[in-house]
């Protein structure tokens, strides 16, 4: 990094933020993109552009006292960070793991920023979530906690001022919940004010579908510029959640076999092709763990999670998309990737590569579609869930789906032309970043200065 102001930003950003990794890793990989823009705009220094970029407008830590079904009162935290409201209201997920801090809100706020402006739709960033784990938990608790979470939440979003949809431990279950003690609270039917709804009560068809469906329509278009394709080609996938299910479902109506997918206990393998109806009843239905698909297919292999390298990344394949979670796909598991000859990697949770693992498979020429690009297609459907809301009106799902496609089609578009027109050809990561700053960029110096 050789652009002064750049470095000075960097070195405040890192003591400002002393115990928040995560946070630094997003804001270090965007900022070492970007500098082209910044040696073309000398004034962006004086107007401290990467200052107020880095600084949420507003983040807000609450107390979720709730009673189990034993009748014991705990309690958890909760979080919202608003980070940005220049291209629209605040918009981003609620996230339920026990993982979950202040470094990980940040930066997930922080890239849900960059990913809405490559929408090309009027959304801010956000994101929130507590440290409460839903696994094992009963329906009752379920909900007396989504209840318990909104009684404060309520106050700080509204249609037109936050937005916020499910993430990790969040589906439309949770959402339900949430919505139904917001509607009580407020007294009034505002229907945008939570996305990712249920079909019933204001939900957009295809908005369950859309992050995975997404994610595939950006890596077949980053094929097709390489004059390459999905079918025939093997593919491994991490995570077994809404991101992973629906990334398998649309990869296999492109004709790629889907071999492995991932929970945080373990992987399973299957050289048959992933059995996805039956994925589909164990996780979305049961609430059960992977390994129980081998109790129907007895030739599947299931490989416990040992260490912080997935076993699945030592599995041979074309095409990998990680859909778990953050620095899943570590540096080791970048090699292995290579060694076995991986053609590209589509990130479909944020920031599942490593910084190390994302450079080392860009050196070796590895197709990277960076997560802020490749899985904004839930956000932007959400975007089209809230049009929807505000027409009182519906899309069919063949509707909402040729939307979503053609959003990411032009997402993927932006990323290519960036990264040409700033010397680093295929370089997806580097183009999609300087395309979400430019737009962010000039925003602000036309808002002035707030
Ligand atoms: P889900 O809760 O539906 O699924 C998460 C999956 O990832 C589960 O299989 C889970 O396994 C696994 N997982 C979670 N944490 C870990 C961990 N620490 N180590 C290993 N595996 C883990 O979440 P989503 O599918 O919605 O989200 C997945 C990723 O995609 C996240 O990074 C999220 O931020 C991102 N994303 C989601 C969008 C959406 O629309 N839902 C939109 C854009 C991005 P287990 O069941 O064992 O916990």
């Amino acid at each position: 990094m050789s652009n002064a102001y750049l470095s000075k930003v960097l070195e405040q950003v890192k003591q400002n933020n002393p115990n928040e990794p995560e946070f630094l890793q997003a804001v270090k990989e965007v900022l070492s993109t970007v500098e082209p823009v910044l040696d073309k705009h000398s004034e962006y220094e004086k107007l401290a552009i990467l200052e107020r970029l880095v600084e949420p407008e507003r983040i807000i830590i609450f107390r979720v006292p709730w009673v189990n079904d034993k009748g014991e009162i705990l309690v958890n935290r909760g979080y919202r960070i608003q980070f940005n409201s220049l291209i629209g209201p605040y918009k981003g997920g609620l996230r339920f793991h026990p993982s979950v801090n202040q470094s990980i809100m940040k930066f997930l706020g922080f890239e849900q920023i960059f990913k809405n402006a490559l929408t090309g739709l009027p959304i801010g960033g956000a994101k929130g979530g507590s440290d409460f784990d839903p696994k094992g938990k009963s329906d009752t608790e379920i909900m007396h906690f989504c209840q318990s979470f909104m009684a404060e939440l309520y106050r700080h979003i509204g249609q037109d001022v936050d937005v916020p949809a499910g993430d990790i431990g969040v589906g439309a279950r949770e959402i339900g919940y949430m919505f139904g003690q917001y509607r009580k609270i407020r007294n009034a039917y505002e229907g945008g004010v939570l996305t990712g709804k249920a079909i019933c009560y204001g939900g957009s068809l295809a908005r369950k579908e859309a992050t995975g469906f997404g994610l595939i329509f950006y890596v077949r278009e980053m094929l097709k510029a390489h004059k390459d394709s999905l079918q025939g080609k093997t593919v491994t996938i991490s995570g077994s959640g809404n991101v992973a299910i629906y990334a398998a479902q649309k990869a296999m109506e492109y004709g790629a076999k889907v071999v492995a997918m991932s929970d945080s206990n373990g992987c399973i393998y299957d050289y048959k092709g992933i059995d996805l109806d039956l994925i589909k009843q164990i996780k979305e239905v049961e609430r059960g763990r992977i390994s129980e698909y081998l109790n129907q297919h007895y030739d599947a292999i299931y490989t416990e999670r040992t260490s912080e390298d997935s076993p699945i990344w030592e599995i041979k394949t074309d095409i990998a998309l990680p859909c778990a979670t953050q620095n899943e796909l570590t540096l080791n598991s970048a090699k292995k990737l290579v060694e076995n000859g991986v053609l590209a990697v589509g990130e479909g949770a944020n920031m599942p590569c490593t910084q190390e693992a994302t450079d080392y498979l860009l050196e070796k020429g590895v197709l990277v579609a960076p997560a802020k690009a490749a899985n904004a297609g839930g956000v932007a459907t959400s975007a089209i869930e809230m049009s929807q809301n505000s027409m009182r009106f519906y899309y069919s799902f063949e509707e909402v789906e040729a939307k979503l496609d053609r959003i990411m089609v032009n997402i993927f578009k932006a990323c290519r032309e960036n990264a040409e027109q700033y010397g680093c050809p295929g370089n997806y990561v580097a183009g999609a970043n300087l395309a979400a700053f430019k737009k962010l960029a000039e925003a602000m110096v036309a808002q002035g200065v707030v």
